[in-house]
């Protein structure tokens, strides 16, 4: 004799709606891009790393760091992966890479899109400058992408 009760299994979808702030770094930080397409790190004072997106804390010395320092919008890529296929929540269509991006004068690697028809023509150490968004939407994609230089 088995003891079979009859599951009944309802589905639903939860709505959780939120927002969170960006901080007071990441908000100057896109700030800076959409308004006067500048990127700007920040500078440890202990062992003078400058880091970029700006973090509060050297993650080396523990430091609190609180001097900016314009970069360039120019880098190098440190790293990458090519998109060959699309989604509907891609930023670009494909064929795109996501890039690891060092910028000039910067300590520290940025990730970023690299808009590039032609992943080919794409390498580590090859050089790449920022493009930005003509109507910035305080986003960090106010910086639509970067391209080969
Ligand atoms: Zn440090």
């Amino acid at each position: 004799m088995t003891d079979e009760i009859e599951k009944k299994v309802y589905r639903g979808r939860i709505k959780v709606p939120y927002k969170h702030t960006a901080g007071a770094y990441v908000e100057k930080f896109i700030t800076e891009i959409g308004k006067n397409n500048k990127i700007f790190g920040v500078k440890c004072p202990k062992c003078g790393e400058i880091s970029v997106p700006p973090k509060m804390i050297c993650f080396k010395c523990f430091e609190k760091m609180e001097e900016w320092v314009e970069l360039g919008n120019q880098g190098t890529i440190t790293g990458f992966t090519v998109v060959t296929h699309s989604t509907p929540v891609m930023p670009l269509e494909p064929p795109f890479a996501y890039a690891r991006i060092k910028l000039d004068g910067a300590d520290t690697d940025f990730v970023h899109i690299i808009n590039e028809g032609d992943p080919a023509k794409l390498e580590i150490g090859a050089k790449v400058e920022a493009v930005f968004k003509e109507k910035p939407r305080k986003r960090i994609l106010d910086i639509e992408y970067f391209k080969l230089i």
